[in-house]
């Protein structure tokens, strides 16, 4: 920890993990040899977020699945030639703690190299699925040899699967061999008692009003920066199911998807976003 520098870095972020209705963590999903066969909602989904962005003429950071990147090379470009970020999520989706390093290695650089032959411009930017990468520090450094520039996996509140209580939701870097990795952290409220994260199911169902107290406590205990997350999911009422989940996971899965897309209008309205990369720091 000692080795981390905290940076003031102000702005507001909007970050989209691109991927389908079935990259559900923990769950019984349908096996990868299958995946070609499903319906798709990820290119639905996208397109309605990039509608609602561009409405206000907003920027956001796009962490796309290698896996639908090839899928939909179209969607990709068109993100980008909108002039929002193209970042890697991976190519399958597979937690961090449950596969080898070479495989994650493997599976970030595949991402990494078909996003950049689709876009024509550099990926400097990775999230792990489902926040999953447990050594923030440890993963942050290889993404650094990998050539990355950020990394935005660190939720810094327990959850499922990953999560950091230790961390804050302050921005930091750390040199390695004389190059710089930032860390951009999702943005998690916590007041002692509860833990409220900018994005997921805690905000579908927290009011517009509360949800924007929650960003402007943020914003102050953070010198201005907050970072927020969506899924293509989330913003489509009609959708297939995943249907064994246990209950728990199944409410968390699928509460309040009816309005989330009006509320992600209203803070579209009520925020500038910029992408990661154009943010502060990597200004030359
Ligand atoms: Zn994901």
């Amino acid at each position: 920890m000692n080795e981390i520098r905290y940076v003031n870095i102000p702005g507001n972020f909007i970050t989209i993990d691109v991927e389908e209705w079935f990259h559900i963590l923990n769950a019984n999903i349908p096996e990868k040899k299958d995946w070609e066969t499903l319906p798709s909602i990820a290119e639905k989904g996208t397109y309605k977020i990039l509608e609602i962005l561009e409405k206000s003429n907003n920027k956001a950071t796009f962490f796309v699945l290698g896996w639908v990147a090839e899928k939909y090379p179209k969607l990709i470009r068109d993100i980008s030639n909108l002039g929002h970020e193209i970042a890697s999520h991976g190519y399958y989706h597979e937690e961090l703690y449950k596969i080898s390093e070479e495989r994650w290695k493997e599976d970030v650089l595949k991402s990494k190299y078909i996003l950049e032959d689709i876009t024509g411009k550099e990926v400097i930017g990775y999230r792990a699925p489902g926040f999953s990468s447990l050594n923030y520090i440890e993963t942050i450094k290889k993404l650094l040899d990998l050539g990355f520039k950020y990394d935005s996996s660190l939720f810094p509140a327990k959850r499922e699967t990953g999560g950091n209580n230790k961390f804050d939701s302050r921005p930091f870097y750390l040199i390695q061999k004389g190059l710089k990795i930032y860390e951009f952290p999702v943005s998690v409220y916590k007041n002692g008692v509860f833990s409220i994260p900018l994005g997921g199911g805690y905000s579908r169902i927290t009011p517009i009003p509360l949800l924007r107290h929650v960003i402007k406590k943020v914003k102050k205990l953070n010198n201005g920066y907050f970072l927020f997350y969506l899924h293509p999911r989330e913003v489509l009422k009609e959708q297939p199911k995943l249907s064994d989940l246990p209950l728990i996971k199944k409410y968390k899965t699928y509460v309040g998807l009816k309005n989330y897309d009006k509320k992600v209008s209203i803070l579209s309205e009520n925020y500038n976003f910029v992408s990661i990369k154009d943010s502060s720091v990597f200004k030359t």
